[in-house]
Parts: C-alpha cells; sequence; structure tokens
C-alpha cells in the first residue's frame, strides 16, 4: 500500500483567462476546484505542491520539435498562417490561440511530469490540470495542445516501472493516450467514454496491439452501471495487469448536467470508482481532464481530493465554499437549469438505474 500521504500538484496560471470568450473551455475551473479544497480547509500542511513548466526538450520526448516550435511562435505571434493552421491544428475553432497559452500548456505537462515524480515515492498525486488526454505528437486535438498523461506514464516508467494502467474515465475517448503507447507492452490502458460522441474511436472492439480496452457506453450511464464496470471489467483487468502505478483521468464532463455530453454519473460514483482504482498500485497520478459545466466540475474534483486525502465530505458546505460557487456561469448552460444542489453541496445524490444490456454485453 502507499506508504506517503497525498499531494497536490497545482499553479497560479490556470487562474489567466484562456480560451478566449467563446469556448466551452473559458469558465472557471482548476482555479475554483483549488479554491475549494482551501475554503473547506483542505489544502494544509505542505500538501500542496507548485507545479513546474516543462522546457521545449522535455515537450520533445513526445511532441515533435516542429511542433513544438510552432506552437511557442504562434503563442507570441498571436497568429498562425494558414499552412501551420492546417499542420498542427492551432488557431481553430476548436483549438484557439490566447494569451499565454504555450506556458498553460506547458505547465500542465510540467505538472504531470512532476506527479508522477511524486507517485512513485509511493502515494497519490492529484493534478487537477491534467487529462488533456487527446493531443497529439504534431498537432493539437479537441482543446488539447500537449498530451500530459503520456508524460505522466513515461515519467513512470523511466522511473523503473515495467507496468502502468492507464485508466480515462472521461466521456471522450482517451485516443491519444492509447495510441502513444500501443507499441510498448509496459502499458495498459482503459477507457470508458459516451458512445457515438467525438472522436468517434474507442469502440468495443478496439483493443490497440492487444492492451487497450475500450468501453464505449450509451447516454444517461448511470451510477450501477458504473459500478456494475468497475467489478465485472475494470477492476479484474486492473489485477491481471498487476500495475506497479494507475494513471486516472477523471474528465467532469462524465457527470450529470455536463453541456457537451450526456452521460448521467454523480460525483459521488466516480470518487468511489477512482478510489478503487488507485487502490490497484503502490503509485497513483490522478488527473482532470475535460468538463464543461463548471459547479459540477469544481465540486468532483474538489470532492475528489478530499476521498483521496481522507477528508469526509460535508453534507452542506460552508459559507465560504458557497461564495466562490454562487457567481459561476456558463454560457452552454441556462440560469433555471442550474441545480441548488449544485451552490450549496459537494456531493451529488447518487443516480443509480437499471445496468442495461449494453453494458452487460461490454463485460
Ligand atoms: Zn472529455
Amino acid at each position: 500500500m502507499k506508504k506517503l500521504p497525498p499531494l497536490f500538484v497545482g499553479h497560479e496560471v490556470y487562474r489567466r483567462a484562456a480560451y478566449g470568450s467563446h469556448h466551452p473551455l473559458a469558465i472557471p475551473r482548476v482555479e475554483t476546484a483549488t479554491d475549494l479544497c482551501r475554503a473547506l480547509g483542505w489544502l494544509g500542511g505542505g500538501e500542496f505542491r507548485l507545479s513546474p513548466r516543462a522546457s521545449e526538450e522535455q515537450l520533445h520526448a513526445f511532441h515533435t520539435p516542429r511542433y513544438v516550435r510552432a506552437l511557442r511562435e504562434a503563442a507570441e505571434r498571436g497568429a498562425v498562417d494558414a499552412q501551420v493552421r492546417e499542420r498542427h491544428a492551432i488557431g481553430t475553432m476548436e483549438n484557439p490561440l490566447f494569451p499565454g497559452v504555450f506556458e498553460r500548456a506547458a505547465t500542465s505537462v510540467g505538472g504531470s511530469i512532476r506527479a508522477a515524480e511524486l507517485a512513485l515515492e509511493g502515494r497519490v498525486a492529484f493534478h487537477p490540470a491534467g487529462g488533456t488526454h487527446h493531443g497529439r505528437p504534431d498537432r493539437a486535438s479537441g482543446f488539447c495542445y500537449f498530451n500530459d498523461p503520456v508524460f505522466a506514464i513515461r515519467t513512470l516508467l523511466e522511473g523503473g516501472l515495467e507496468r502502468v494502467l492507464y485508466a480515462d474515465l472521461d466521456a471522450h475517448h482517451g485516443d491519444g493516450v492509447q495510441d502513444a503507447f500501443a507499441q510498448d507492452e509496459r502499458v495498459h490502458t482503459v477507457s470508458i467514454h459516451e458512445q457515438g460522441r467525438w472522436p468517434y474511436t474507442g469502440a468495443a472492439h478496439d483493443v490497440g496491439a492487444g492492451r487497450a480496452r475500450n468501453l464505449p457506453v450509451p447516454p444517461g450511464f448511470n451510477d450501477s452501471e458504473l459500478e456494475w464496470l468497475l467489478e465485472a471489467v475494470l477492476l479484474p483487468l486492473g489485477r491481471r495487469s498487476a500495475p506497479q502505478a494507475v494513471v486516472v483521468t477523471c474528465g467532469a464532463d462524465a457527470l450529470a448536467g455536463d453541456p457537451l455530453s450526456k452521460m448521467a454519473l454523480s460525483n459521488v460514483a466516480l470518487w468511489h470508482a477512482v478510489e478503487r482504482l488507485c487502490a490497484l498500485a503502490p503509485a497513483a497520478v490522478v488527473l482532470g481532464g475535460g468538463g464543461y459545466n463548471p459547479w459540477t466540475l469544481a465540486r468532483y474534483w474538489a470532492g475528489l481530493w478530499g476521498r483521496l486525502s481522507g477528508r469526509s465530505v460535508p453534507a452542506q458546505l460552508p459559507e465560504g465554499a458557497r461564495a466562490l460557487l454562487a457567481p459561476l456561469s456558463c454560457d452552454l448552460i441556462d440560469e433555471e437549469d442550474v441545480r441548488p444542489a449544485w451552490r450549496n453541496t459537494l456531493a451529488d445524490a447518487m443516480n443509480r438505474g437499471p445496468v442495461r444490456k449494453e453494458i452487460h454485453e461490454l463485460a
């Protein structure tokens, strides 16, 4: 079992405005989750570690020097020419240029490297600004400029580990990570994601080069179904691969209430799943990911840190924490659809339901 207490890896760079004004990620995310933890008294006693920024040389371990240079230069200029946009998918609606984009993306990679180094000491390291699982060696993809989970896994392997399990609980297929390690016998990947959703990969029959497992789930995927897949597929797979470390991507778009996907999980079910996955190995890196509802995202990730660090989640949030959630807003969510519980509580009501035939067929 893990010997050392969990640590939280973060950085102030995530407080800076990002993604322009009309992008689904142009909402408060990591900073609100971090502030919620502080408001609850959950970040004391040296539990916070500052994320370094990955150097360009470090980035070249996965990304091509040409792409890294192109993103840095485009960020400096605030513009790209058509050829660069075409080749590297930057300066697009999906992956826009904005002030600080290079620094922010490189800090996310640095944070995942640091989280993996801390995990190698025998602990859980939580890095909510990580989870950019769609990034490709030579191009941005799906709002991801680099691929920080790849760097977390690489750091674990460079630390001497021979068996790493990557579990992706984001609503979208963890395509960039699966492909990055398809030929590496040391890494198993498993992804639960909503079927029929971008990037349209990760079908049930897709096993990569033999060590990938994909579990595309139907809309409305509920807590009972997650629990069932955990017991029937994820934990047995984890035990068989006997990982020395696990890396978990915890996109908040798998929660009920996310405007870009239709999964229906409670944060309580996800906290439980992440804890069970982390318990498979003596070292664990827990990353963020997608998530486009600022209330449910902040509550999920703050509560996840609370659970990982052994705190008990209060039934009602104290005034200081509610004051962080009250002023949030989101272009993609109508004011009348904002549930009062999103502003006053941390733990969702469980969303149990039938385990449908499609879920049974995945096992
Ligand atoms: Zn996602």
